[in-house]
């Protein structure tokens, strides 16, 4: 009965988003929605009831031979604007997306699952970076450097890379776009967005919110469908001057390598294997909404997920408990159902690699706490899972979960904690909760990561650059040194100075 119920409330906010123009499911190249080609055609599906929501168009070599062709003619004007012209379109995409707040957030709950309240959130956090881009945009400029001669001027400026192909996963259907688009735009670029064939409805009303704002066509494409044959278009244009991938580090490494043969800008945002370090003297309260939050969020499926819990040994059956506690009381359903806090699994395969880290590490000696199954509503749902005494031989510990998993895992010293934290060739977000200043100043220090929380379970914002160490991936998004990422250094010498 329940599932039923979820399938006809899909079905009946598809219904009205798609009176609201923004069920979108053609590609747009060149400010033109369009099929594909030949006509071919995938299916995206509601992850809480396995059913299918819309057939999309499925793209490959030639619409992003054609997409990447209009983002080059459109880049020869959008790239002579003004910083004051794109910053107010900028403007009024952020305008429109706070306005479509509501659609764009039943849209990603449709096809991702997460809890509206968290699709709502979402879009919040992605707007901002289309906002934060339009402010930016303002300061780019570069500098005059002091001569070594007095008959000659020297400036550094800011240009533009050129035409931006934009690579990006399911997990944040939004955010994980207008974290690069909005940056690309703001320096002047143009992009052709390849969103996940999993969720690109979220990224389609997006770019028809984009057309809506006036941004130029040709500005902002998307393609999807054959991901490897758009990938290998993007990579072999001379045109495509810039490659930034969100996603596993496997594909992140393979567009890096493609990169090569152009010597393309690459910009990879990667998987993590995030520590989350408790130590004795944490605030307990604390430090379990904060793994609660680091951990569960969007069903552990994010890239800066907690995915070892390490805790020191005087505070861990205490800690344990705790977080047992807390997360027993988590409810699990339709990402549409009230007070829900947990929704499906993206799909099968995601709940199989949950089930085979779970299977490794309790063949291994690991202990279920709680949860550690598929949850009775069926379909991806799984069971919010506590497992105690995992040590560093087990997979769970080296691979990322991607579920709603935490693994407890004991150390002894500050030392221990530190050694295992960084025994990893991850380096994205980890977590430090304690109550002692200089303690947290010293693990945050000597952790090998691109961002550290203390005593904060959620720290992303784009007002702060996001991004990894080791294979965690190459450059920053948000901020100012997200700018930089889009932008070429170029200096120019000016001689002769000197009156004749
Ligand atoms: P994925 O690598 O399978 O897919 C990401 C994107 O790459 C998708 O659009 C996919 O279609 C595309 N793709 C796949 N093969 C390709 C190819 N040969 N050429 C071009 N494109 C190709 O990753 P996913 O399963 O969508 O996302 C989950 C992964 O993303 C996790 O590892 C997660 O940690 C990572 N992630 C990282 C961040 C971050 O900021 N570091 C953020 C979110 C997700």
């Amino acid at each position: 009965l329940l599932t039923r119920k979820i399938s006809v409330d899909a079905r009946s906010i598809a219904s009205q988003l798609n009176s609201s123009g923004l069920l979108k499911t053609q590609g747009l190249i060149g400010g033109k929605w369009s099929d594909s080609y030949d006509g071919k055609t995938i299916q995206v599906y509601n992850p809480a009831t396995g059913e299918s929501i819309a057939d999309v168009a499925c793209m490959g070599r030639k619409e992003t031979n054609d997409a990447i062709a209009s983002a080059y003619d459109a880049y020869k004007s959008w790239s002579k604007t003004t910083a004051a012209e794109r910053s107010k379109l900028l403007r009024k995409w952020y305008d429109l997306l706070m306005a479509h707040k509501e659609q764009l957030a039943q849209l990603m709950t449709l096809e991702q699952g997460k809890p509206l309240k968290d699709s709502m959130g979402e879009v919040n956090y992605g707007a901002g970076f289309i906002e934060f881009s339009a402010e930016e945009a303002k300061r780019i400029y570069g500098d005059i450097i002091p001569a070594p001669m007095s008959d000659r001027r020297l400036f550094v400026l800011k240009q533009p890379v050129g035409v931006v192909g934009a690579i990006t996963p399911w997990n944040f259907p939004l955010a994980m776009i207008t974290r690069k688009v909005g940056p690309a735009l703001a320096c002047g670029c143009t992009v052709v967005i390849k969103p996940s064939e999993l969720t690109p409805l979220t990224a389609l009303a997006a770019a028809e919110l984009a057309v809506q704002a006036g941004i130029p066509a040709g500005a902002v494409n998307v393609v999807m469908g054959n991901a490897p044959e758009i990938g290998d278009a993007l990579l072999a244009s001379t045109q495509v001057r810039k490659i930034t991938f969100t996603g596993s580090t496997a594909v992140g490494k393979k567009l890096m390598a493609g990169s090569a043969e152009t010597v393309k800008k690459v910009s990879l945002e990667l998987g993590g294997n995030a520590p989350c370090i408790i130590f004795d003297d944490a605030d307990i309260d604390v430090a379990v909404k904060g793994t609660l939050a680091a951990k569960y969020r969007n069903s552990g499926q994010t890239c800066v997920c907690a995915n070892r819990i390490l805790v020191q040994e005087g505070i861990y059956d205490k800690f344990a408990k705790a977080l047992v506690d807390a997360v027993r009381n988590m409810k699990v359903g339709s990402g549409f159902g009230e007070d829900v806090v947990q929704g499906p699994l993206i799909n099968e395969a995601a709940v199989n690699k949950v089930e085979t880290l779970l299977q490794d590490a309790t063949s291994k000696g690991a202990k279920v706490m709680l949860g550690g199954k598929r949850h009775s509503l069926g379909f991806t749902f799984y069971e919010p899972t506590v497992v105690g005494d995992v040590n560093s031989d087990m997979r769970i510990s080296r691979e990322e979960v991607f579920g709603p998993v935490a693994p407890l895992m004991r150390f002894k010293t500050e030392e221990d904690a530190i050694r295992i934290a960084n025994d990893t060739n991850a380096g994205l977000g980890s977590y430090v909760f304690t109550n002692s200043i200089q303690r947290s100043w010293r693990v945050a220090e000597a952790l090998e990561y691109g961002l550290v929380g203390i005593n904060e379970g959620v720290i992303s914002t784009e007002v702060a650059p996001f991004g990894g160490f080791k294979q965690s991936g190459l450059g920053r998004e948000g901020s100012k040194y997200g700018m930089d990422e889009y932008l070429e250094i170029k200096y120019v010498c000016l001689g002769n100075m000197k009156k004749e």
